[in-house]
């Protein structure tokens, strides 16, 4: 029988993740289909027995659902747990597990696209919401040799980087960020700055960036922000958001299916649909 895997998030009618997942089902011959399910805030835990009772084999989970599914799973993964947050759920005969592949995709995708390890490379990441949060949580699990924290509310980035690792990491303000830059070989803007339909702006100034450096941008819409352009002018390599949306879904594609998928079929898909 066909399985059924999907997405639980409000809204996710724009969401590209049926795009990728079915066309791998279909290649590798998997007799599978990926849905997307609106779930309105408040009725996860309904969503979520619905998955026990209808037998569906696995779902991603986005906003706003990705702290709330929690306590509706048997099992949330360590890595999960301390970020705080679950992406991707199998369902193991009925055992509900919950994991996280946001960050980790992030990373794979920054090692594999970019073509480095990231092993004592220094660090610096803006912003501190949900998407820094795994993003920061899956850096600590490299041999990156620092990674700091700079947001527009400091605080938050304290917060994280109390609960992370503060002998590899510190916080800054976003202005004490911008004269510090020629510090990083890696430089990721993880806020919304930038993104669809403001794109004029930018979340730091680039004035003081080393040539040669890494300038990461997990926004996806645009393809190339204002920020990367920038960048890229002044003679850093950049990469773009795709990365990260295509490998988060590749791991949560791996852990349902046991199969490496194409990921640069994966990417292709998105950025033609992107374009559209
Ligand atoms: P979030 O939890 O709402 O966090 C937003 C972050 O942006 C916070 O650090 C916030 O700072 C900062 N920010 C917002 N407006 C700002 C401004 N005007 N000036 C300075 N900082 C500002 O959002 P999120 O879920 O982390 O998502 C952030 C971005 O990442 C979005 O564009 C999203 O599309 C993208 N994203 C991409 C992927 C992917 O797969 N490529 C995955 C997840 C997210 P404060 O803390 O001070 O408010």
């Amino acid at each position: 029988m066909e399985k059924v895997y999907g997405l639980i998030g409000f809204p996710v009618e724009h969401s590209l993740s049926p795009l990728m997942h079915n066309d791998a089902f279909a290649r590798l011959g998997i007799p599978a289909r990926y849905h997307l399910f609106s779930v309105e805030p408040g009725q996860v835990g309904a969503a979520i027995a619905g998955v026990r009772a209808l037998g569906i084999a696995g779902v991603n989970v986005t906003i706003p659902h990705k702290l709330a599914v929690i306590p509706f799973l048997d099992e949330v993964d360590e890595h999960a747990r301390r970020i705080g947050a679950v992406n991707t759920i199998i369902n193991n005969d009925g055992r509900l597990v919950g994991y996280n592949t946001d960050g980790l995709g992030y990373v794979q995708a920054l090692e594999e696209e970019m073509n480095i390890t990231l092993d004592g490379k220094r660090i610096l990441v803006i912003g501190a919401g949900g998407g820094a949060r795994g993003i920061y949580f899956s850096l600590l699990s490299t041999a990156a040799e620092r990674i700091d924290m700079a947001n527009r509310t400091v605080e938050k980035a304290e917060r994280l980087v109390r609960e992370g690792d503060e002998r590899r990491s510190t916080y800054f303000s976003l202005a004490e960020a911008e004269t510090r830059l020629a510090e990083y070989d890696i430089i990721i803007n993880t806020t919304s700055v930038g993104m669809h339909p403001r794109v004029e702006v930018q979340p730091l100034s680039l004035e003081r960036l080393r040539p040669g450096v890494i300038v990461s941008d997990i926004i996806y819409n645009p393809l190339e922000t204002k920020w990367l352009k920038e960048a890229k002018a002044r003679g850093a390599r950049v990469q773009n958001g795709v990365g990260m949306l295509v490998y988060q879904g590749a791991l949560a594609f791996e852990k349902w299916t046991g199969q490496w998928p194409d990921v640069n079929r994966m990417k292709q898909l998105v950025i033609e649909a992107l374009r559209r």
